[in-house]
């Protein structure tokens, strides 16, 4: 049993505590007749990732008359296969990979659009920490790691419940709308940063290297939000949707159809008693469109961009000024076979092929999900000052990711066929991977973000207690939903 298999079994032990959210009650809404309260129909919805498409979805299916409009030539946002650069049919996600079983909203709408899911192969995940390439020991043999703490060896993953099980235990009920601050415990571990917390309970720092290597670098992520992201990876079962998980974003803009207006930049956002007033630039011009309400489902980095004359309140202008964006970036090579099959180290498997300490951040496989069943797809996928040193090599970065892949997996010299690979701290229309935030700031931030700007609502992965996920922004999507079906009709600027 590999040490992540254990972490995933230790979180659900733990009743996955806050990933039993229930989900948003969007399906019992009854439809008004033709649109919303007061006739008020025309609704802009901006950005067309999972968040902007899954709202406009479900305002259309509600009778609203709704213009979505996307800076890019494609829906999906950090949704994004690619399929260029790869042979024999294969793709790469540049950004969301993995779909747990306990991701109730996007397994909801992967079945709603008869989507397939292809489960992720298991199998046995090599090490290489400290310079060193090796397997987790057998049991009661201690880790090669010298700087464990002797209560650390020889299991560290027996050091979960004193490490971890705290902080979930701390999270409380996230799905309380004043969460973390109208829960005690979770605003507690708000105040500090997820490798300060793991600091607070005695965990070494190699321990913590050694927990990074597998669930990548989170260290310096609030610990609010860190255990809730953790809490949602408790489930057991891992897919993605067969042929590209871009498949669920494409499936939501066929069923809006010329609603998604693409190229068409917003540039700026007015409101006033009467409605709003989107300004946005596409290959023709400038232009304005004027309505009833706005959803801003966009990422607050390139919102940040954006001309605001809309009354916002100063919380929502300091959030959006402040939230930070995580630099994360995928690296892929194609080979010709999967040999790290016949690696010296033994047969080595699954999505989570290589924990490591170096740049590369962890080495994952995602082979099993490819149309051809004996090429391989492997790629590096890092975070934080790993994502930051990666583009540090400009137009070089694959030539020395394949270098480290040398020592990180031996045996790819002359298999490569293809490759591909994404910096999101580059994306002017993300800015990162994902919204991140510093200690203290959770508790104000989190109600800041969501709150509804009179006739201007937001949704967004970073308006969910589930940053970084698919399941946050299509969770955002129904509770913006269900708060623009219950608005009154706003004659008059409303204070949220
Ligand atoms: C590296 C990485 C790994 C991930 N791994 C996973 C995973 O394994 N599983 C998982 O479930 N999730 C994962 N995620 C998270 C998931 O992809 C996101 O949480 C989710 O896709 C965010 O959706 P969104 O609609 O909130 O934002 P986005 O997808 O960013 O959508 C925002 C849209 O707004 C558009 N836009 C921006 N500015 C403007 C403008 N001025 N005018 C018009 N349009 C604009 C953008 O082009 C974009 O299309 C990962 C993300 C990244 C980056």
């Amino acid at each position: 049993m590999t040490a992540s298999l254990d972490r995933r079994k230790f979180l659900q032990a733990l009743g996955a505590i806050a990933a039993a959210a229930p989900l948003a009650s969007l399906d019992n809404v009854a439809h008004p007749a033709r649109g919303g309260p007061g006739g008020e129909r025309r609704v802009a919805v901006l950005g067309a990732g999972l968040a902007g498409l899954c709202t406009a979805y479900n305002l259309v299916r509600r009778g609203y008359d709704v213009t979505v409009l996307e800076a890019q030539e494609r829906p999906g946002g950090r949704v994004q296969t690619v399929r260029d650069g790869l042979e024999l049919g294969g793709h790469a996600e540049m950004g969301a990979v993995r779909i747990f079983d306990t991701n109730e909203y996007t397994l909801k709408y992967v079945e709603e659009f008869g989507l397939e899911l292809t489960p992720y192969d298991t199998g046995t995940r090599a090490f290489h920490m400290g310079g060193r390439r090796f397997l987790a020991p057998p049991a009661g043999e201690p880790w090669p790691l010298p700087g464990l703490d002797p209560s650390e060896q020889p299991d560290p993953s027996a050091r979960f419940p004193q490490y971890l099980e705290s902080g979930m235990q701390k999270l409380g009920d996230v799905s309380d709308p004043g969460w973390p601050g109208s829960v005690g415990s979770a605003s507690e571990l708000d105040r500090t940063t997820f490798d300060g917390y793991l600091r607070s309970q005695g965990a070494s720092s190699t321990w913590r290297d050694w927990f990074y290597a597998q669930n990548g670098r989170i260290a310096r992520v609030n610990a609010a939000a860190g255990f809730a992201v953790e809490s949602l990876q408790a489930g057991d079962n891992l897919s993605s949707i067969k042929g590209g998980n871009d498949r669920l974003p494409y499936a939501f803009a066929a069923a809006l159809g010329d609603r998604v207006k693409y190229r068409s930049a917003v540039v700026r956002i007015a409101q006033d008693d009467r409605g709003v007033t989107i300004g946005y630039t596409d290959r023709t011009g400038q232009h304005q469109l004027h309505v009833d309400r706005c959803v801003c489902a966009l990422p607050f980095a390139p919102l940040r961009r954006v001309h605001l004359d809309a009354g916002f309140s100063p919380e929502k202008l300091a959030a959006i000024q402040q939230l930070k964006y995580m630099p994360a970036a995928r690296c892929y090579v194609q080979t010709g076979t999967r040999f790290w099959e016949h690696d010296p180290l033994g047969r080595l498997g699954g999505l989570d092929l290589v924990g490591t300490d170096t740049v590369a951040g962890r080495v994952w496989n995602t082979s099993s999900q490819q149309a051809d069943p004996t090429a391989g797809m492997l790629h590096a996928y890092m975070f934080d000052t790993e994502a930051l040193e990666f583009a540090s090599h400009g137009d070089r970065r694959e030539a020395a990711m394949r270098r480290l892949f040398g020592a990180l997996v031996p045996g790819i010299d002359g298999q490569v066929i293809g490759g591909a690979h994404k910096a999101w701290q580059e994306d002017p229309w993300a800015g990162g991977g994902w919204g991140w935030t510093q200690p203290g700031d959770l508790r104000w931030m989190l109600p800041a973000m969501r709150r509804r700007e009179a006739r201007v609502h937001f949704a967004g992965e970073h308006t969910s207690r589930w940053i970084a996920w698919m399941n946050g922004a299509l969770e955002s999507a129904e509770r913006v939903v269900s708060e623009v079906l219950h608005a009154e009709p706003s004659r008059h600027l409303q204070p949220a």
